[in-house]
């Protein structure tokens, strides 16, 4: 039986009643196979004693006598002290809200004690601890489990639950990976691996266990990610009857794609070359093209979009004998997504200024596009007179067809979530997709969250950009922040102040009000002007050209212009209630200034009710100014389950594998599914006969959808 399909009731297991059974369904265990992955947050070594008088080298544990105990304090704040001694010193224990171990401690008893000591008033105390009476000892082993819990139920209680579980059910456990797999990874069987990381043996019996549930966990993750490549790969392959072409083809540039490189007032970085290499070769395959581009905030993705459109738009690139190109008469299409409409009427801005002098023609269509305007543009669209086309994903609703789609590029593909590729391709036969990203993750990951993408990253930025200088400021010094922005405003250049609500009351600063005090009170010499997403459209179009063209000096927003937006002249981004923002929207925010040749700088100014974690993202932005860096931080903080765009799906929400911590495991697990199913893809082998199983009993993910 594998171990997800013991389905029997938590019932039938002695000791839990009505009362237990609901404890434990609010931590979603209802059968001994859930008491059985209900794996411990943490586990307690006990086989090593610390003695009291050793309480600084870490964690005491030690045998205990007690002493004597009484009641101290009054109301509320009254507790039990105990008073105890080992064979080293004298201590105490402090049992705040725990009234119920009154009646455990015994007066002349033995108990084992575990818990975190502090000398206070001349005194060995610790109010944070767990003790058992000595007689109940061995019941456990000496590396005790420590579990998730709910209000209620105690650590004992739960050890014992599972224990029990353990006894009636461990042996009717089967393994879930082929022999080979456990013998290769030095894993344990699945029956073993229960066993030790519940009950630990030792110290390096644990690791192995967790190592094998990981393991296997995210073998299963990356076999279904596997499994969903080879069939789109072979599908294709097989309705097409082509052949990839070699990998290493060497395109160049097609003769647009010269030509815009020609018109640049600069050259392009050397990440810029690479992924547009990349991306000629895949377009120039006949397999389509599914390629994530990673690059830092200002690394210059928009313009490599546009030479891939470019390439897209000629007609596909391939490589003939004499190594030119073939030119194919067949136009193509691409569409370029963006998710705000600020940031899609730029790049059709852009677009238009650098591809229509090349003979290319742009359009630009929003939700907001309606009636008459909207229907000829869908006409022009359908009939191939518009080549590329900027907009939000309004560009891919059921009414818009494409005369001939090639590519489809998702600027800021983190705002998109995971799910919606399928629907963007299908606008196109065979489209070329390109997804791009300034929130980088490590390749490994990238490939199991985006399937079966290939990876471009942009690693340098553009030549002379003067890093943003950073500065951490607390409220109660906004004056000094607000006075060297005036200064910044005097000498010309201009500045946003970003605020986490749009508007709001009480003690959160938000834009509305904001805005009133930044143009009435702070900076009344200065033209101020408020934009967030509940305005109309156009009302953000007239305010962002006239902040462009310099008409306005300050924007007080909302995080509505975190993505994309560039203007080149603001030089100062004021966060407020920056401990109120996320790592990538901080980053992303950030990098609206430096993107000009005049020093730029960044306040991040946060109030004093933060928690720990704000703490960590501000050092960390004053830090860092690389964004695989700070992404990765990002990742550490939040976890795997909050990847860009993947939120909604519920997808990567393991049970005990973490796949950024475990990324080493991560990648062995995926090159051992890929050797297994690209030689076996549909699991005949004799030495496969457990995958196949495990996918038809009890498929892991199987709620999953990517
Ligand atoms: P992101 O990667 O964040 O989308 P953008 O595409 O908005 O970055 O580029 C940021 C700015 O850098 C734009 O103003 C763009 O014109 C400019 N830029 C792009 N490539 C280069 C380059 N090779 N040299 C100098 N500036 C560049
Ligand atoms: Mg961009």
């Amino acid at each position: 039986m594998f171990l997800r399909n013991l389905s029997q009731s938590v019932t039938s297991i002695q000791g839990i009643g009505p009362s237990n059974l609901s404890k434990l369904a609010k931590l979603g265990i209802r059968s001994a196979g859930d008491l059985l992955t209900h794996y411990p947050r943490g586990w307690e070594d006990r086989e090593n004693i610390i003695k009291l008088c050793e309480y600084r080298k870490g964690k005491v544990c030690t045998k205990v006598t007690v002493l004597e105990k009484e009641w101290i304090g009054f109301g509320a704040m009254k507790t039990m002290k105990v008073y105890i001694e080992d064979e080293s010193a004298q201590g105490s224990l402090l049992c705040f809200k725990r009234p119920w171990l009154e009646k455990l401690f015994i007066k002349g008893e033995k108990y084992m004690i575990h818990g975190v000591f502090r000398v206070k008033y001349g005194e060995i105390q610790s109010s944070s601890f767990e003790a058992q009476p000595l007689s109940s000892q061995g019941s456990f082993g000496k590396i005790i489990p420590v579990y998730p819990l709910t209000s209620g139920l105690k650590q004992n209680q739960l050890r014992s639950f599972i224990q029990k579980t353990m006894e009636s059910f461990v042996n009717e456990i089967e393994d879930e990976l082929p022999a080979f797999i456990i013998e290769k990874n030095n894993l344990l069987n699945k029956k073993n691996a229960i066993k030790e990381i519940h009950f630990p043996s030792s110290m390096d019996m644990l690791e192995r266990a967790k190592k094998t549930l990981i393991y296997e966990e995210l073998f299963y993750l990356e076999a279904m990610v596997a499994k969903r490549s080879i069939e789109r790969k072979n599908k294709f392959l097989v309705s097409q009857k082509l052949k990839i072409d070699k990998p290493d083809a060497d395109c160049g540039f097609s003769p647009l794609q010269k030509r815009l490189i020609e018109r640049l007032p600069f050259s392009l970085t050397k990440g810029q070359l690479d992924a547009v290499k990349e991306i000629n070769r895949d377009i120039a395959s006949n397999v389509p093209m599914a390629r994530l581009l990673q690059g830092d905030v200002g690394s210059g993705k928009t313009l490599v979009s546009f030479l891939a459109s470019l390439a897209a738009v000629e007609g596909s690139l391939s490589k003939n004998d004499t190594g030119t190109h073939n030119l194919k008469p067949l136009k193509g299409q691409a569409a370029i997504m963006a998710p705000t409409e600020l940031l899609a009427r730029q790049h059709a801005e852009n677009a238009a200024r650098l591809l229509e002098p090349l003979g290319v023609k742009i359009a630009f269509l929003t939700g907001n596009i309606k009636s008459q305007g909207r229907r000829e543009l869908l006409k022009n669209l359908a009939s191939g007179d518009i080549d590329i086309i900027a907009g939000t994903h309004a560009l891919f609703s059921s009414d818009v067809i494409y005369k001939n789609l090639k590519l489809a590029v998702i600027d800021e593909q983190h705002r998109f979530g995971v799910t919606q590729r399928a629907k963007i391709t299908a606008k196109g036969e065979n489209a070329d997709l390109l997804m791009m990203s300034a929130t980088p993750i490590p390749r490994t990951l990238a490939l199991t969250v985006f399937g079966d993408m290939d990876v471009s990253v942009i690693g340098d930025m553009p030549e002379g950009r003067k890093p943003v200088i950073t500065h951490l400021a607390k409220q109660s010094n906004e004056k000094k922040v607000y006075d060297f922005v005036r200064r910044e405003l005097e000498k010309g250049r201009q500045a946003y102040f970003v605020y986490p609500l749009i508007d709001g009351q009480g003690d959160i600063k938000d834009a509305v009000s904001m805005a009133q005090r930044l143009s009435k009170e702070i900076f009344a010499n200065n033209k101020t002007e408020l934009i967030h997403s509940k305005l109309p459209e156009e009302e953000k179009k007239k305010i962002m050209d006239s902040f462009r063209k310099g008409e306005i000096d300050i924007l007080a927003a909302t995080s509505v212009v975190e993505v994309g937006v560039d203007v080149p002249n603001a030089a100062c981004m004021v966060i407020e209630h920056a401990e109120r923002f996320g790592l990538s929207a901080l980053h992303q925010l950030r990098g609206r200034v430096g993107r000009g040749s005049e020093q730029s700088y960044c306040f991040l100014v946060y109030s004093d009710e933060y928690t720990q974690d704000a703490k960590t993202r501000l050092l960390v932005m004053l830090n860092h100014s690389d964004g695989f860096v700070i992404a990765e931080e990002d990742l550490k903080l939040r976890g795997p389950g909050q990847i860009a765009g993947t939120e909604q799906s519920g997808y990567l929400v393991l049970g005990i594998a973490n796949p950024v911590r475990d990324i080493k495991e991560l990648e062995k697990a995926r090159e051992d599914v890929f050797s297994i199913l690209e030689n076996d893809p549909d699991l005949l082998l004799e030495n496969h006969q457990i995958i196949a199983k495990v996918l038809r009993e009890a498929p892991p993910f199987c709620d999953v959808e990517l």
